[in-house]
């Protein structure tokens, strides 16, 4: 791997210290570090070095989930980080960053090879990036690699303005949009899933699959985040990002070859075949809700609109499910369901395909409990796969019975979602970071959606904490003769 440079912006806040700093710590034990380099962080406090590998120790200590007590070990480690002061706004802070970068580069004798980590608000992602620019830190030698965090855009029209600001610094192939669920290593295994296993390719179209359920369901609810999700919803914050790189994940197609293109492209694909709603009907085949109070593992808890910072008359989406169709001629007629929602009564992202049944009716008759094939790919808390299947049971005058196989991965030593894909950016593979294509499409879909929202086309059902979202969530599959698993 290249040695190189790692500018952190942001390097005093909260992601920094809960999952940056453990990702690189994890990724320098197990040596996947490059040979040589350096970290320079960057934030508003006046820190020094030492304050800031303080700062770095403490964070690792707290948030490793496999911290080594190797004092050499760790010493090796923050000897690579550097801090200094600087506004994001103000120049003179980015040539006097140069300067640290440039005489790191000297004393490593290591190429002009710098990762530019955005771990800020995303109202600095373009003054950032154009002061890299003019201040020459992005003129390299070496390869150069932009790394940046969502949210990207606010609505379609935001984030085409911010894609164009960045452009002017950064090519698209030097851009790391990350959505974390794409660093999930049972995301990341979709792809594998689907094509080296012919059983699983051959089904993989509208002949053999029902419909398609994808579920993230969080049991919090907005904590100390009032002031952002108020603002964003679940449609912004989870939808538009993690659940529609889902359903590319899970609807593309065999590419030419595994590569990153071509799987970008696949996904593309995908998108551009996501069947566009107007706004007039949203309300057919989208539902949102915001949750109210309820009880959750036994204590009290409110409801949105009495959390602390969130206004009282707030309309604030808390809950999405959506019904959307995919126009190509693998997925005709199947549709796929996502819903994602806070305070619901699991913690859960999941995907379900759920097959047709062509011959139920021989082996179910009337009257008797019918179960289709289920493939349930579990991502989060726990990863695994399971395969419910019809079987006879000897044991009971051989009546059907439904059967289930899961295979589980041992959660113990999972890398993290940030480890894996700050590697990848390391080695400036972009396979599971967001094209900007995948981005401007995913908006494209949302915007209708936005747009009802606020001009309130479409009811917001209230739903009680701890349950699984409002009852309209469940007629909509019910419309069409499926539910919920
Ligand atoms: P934070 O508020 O904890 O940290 C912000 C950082 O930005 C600090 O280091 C601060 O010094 C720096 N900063 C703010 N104003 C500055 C200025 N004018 N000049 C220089 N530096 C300035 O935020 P965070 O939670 O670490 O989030 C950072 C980014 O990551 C945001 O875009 C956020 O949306 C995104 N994100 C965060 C999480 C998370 O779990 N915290 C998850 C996903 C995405």
């Amino acid at each position: 791997m290249d040695s190189m440079t790692f500018v952190l912006f942001g390097a005093t806040g909260d992601l920094a210290k809960r999952k940056i700093f453990p990702a690189l710590y994890h990724l320098f034990l197990d040596q996947k570090m490059p040979h040589s380099f350096s970290i320079i962080g960057l934030g508003r406090r006046e820190w020094s070095d030492d304050e800031f590998q303080t700062h770095v120790e403490h964070s690792v200590k707290t948030f490793s989930t496999r911290f080594i007590h190797d004092r050499s070990k760790l010493e090796e480690f923050l000897r690579a980080f550097r801090y200094s002061p600087l506004d994001v706004t103000n120049m003179d802070g980015y040539k006097k960053l140069l300067k640290i970068v440039q005489q790191r580069e000297k004393e490593l004798n290591i190429p002009e090879n710098r990762m530019f980590y955005l771990s800020v608000a995303p109202e600095f992602f373009d003054v950032i990036t154009s002061n890299i620019k003019e201040s020459g830190l992005g003129s390299t030698k070496g390869w150069k690699r932009l790394v940046i965090e969502k949210p990207f855009g606010h609505d379609l029209k935001s984030a085409q303005d911010l894609n164009e600001k960045l452009s002017q610094a950064f090519e698209e192939d030097e851009i790391y949009r990350v959505d974390h669920y794409l660093g999930k290593p049972m995301v990341q295994n979709l792809e594998a899933l689907k094509f080296a296993n012919p059983v699983f390719q051959a089904l993989w179209n509208n002949q053999h699959i029902a419909n398609v359920q994808i579920t993230a369901s969080e049991t919090v609810g907005v904590e100390e985040r009032a002031g952002y999700y108020d603002r964003a919803g679940a449609i912004r914050d989870m939808f538009q990002n993690h659940m529609l790189q889902l359903l590319m994940m899970t609807a593309m197609h065999v590419p030419k070859r595994i590569s990153s293109q071509d799987i970008r492209n696949e996904k593309i694909n995908i998108m551009e075949s996501l069947r566009l709603l107007q706004k007039e009907e949203v309300g057919l085949h989208v539902v949102r809700g915001q949750y109210g109070p309820g009880e959750i593992h036994g204590k009290r808890v409110v409801g949105y609109k009495e959390e602390p910072g969130v206004d009282a008359s707030s309309t604030t989406d808390t809950f999405v499910a959506a019904r959307l169709w995919i126009d190509d001629e693998f997925w005709n007629g199947v549709p796929f369901y996502i819903r994602t929602g806070k305070r619901m009564k699991e913690k859960s992202t999941r995907i379900v395909i759920e097959f047709k049944n062509p011959l139920k009716e021989w082996y179910f008759p009337k009257n008797e409990k019918t179960a289709p094939n289920l493939l349930v790919i579990e991502i989060n808390p726990n990863e695994g796969i399971s395969l419910q299947f019809n079987s006879k049971n000897v044991l009971n005058d051989g009546k059907m019975e439904t059967v289930h196989m899961r295979v589980a991965t041992n959660q113990k030593n999972v890398p993290e979602a940030y480890e894996l894909l700050i590697f990848d950016a390391l080695h400036g593979d972009t396979t599971f970071f967001a094209h900007w294509k995948e981005v401007e499409l995913s908006w494209k879909w949302i915007q209708p959606v936005l747009e009802a929202f606020e001009e309130n086309l479409l009811p917001l059902h209230t739903y009680r904490s701890s349950s699984m979202g409002p009852e309209a969530s469940h007629k909509l599959l019910e419309e069409d003769g499926f539910h919920w698993w």
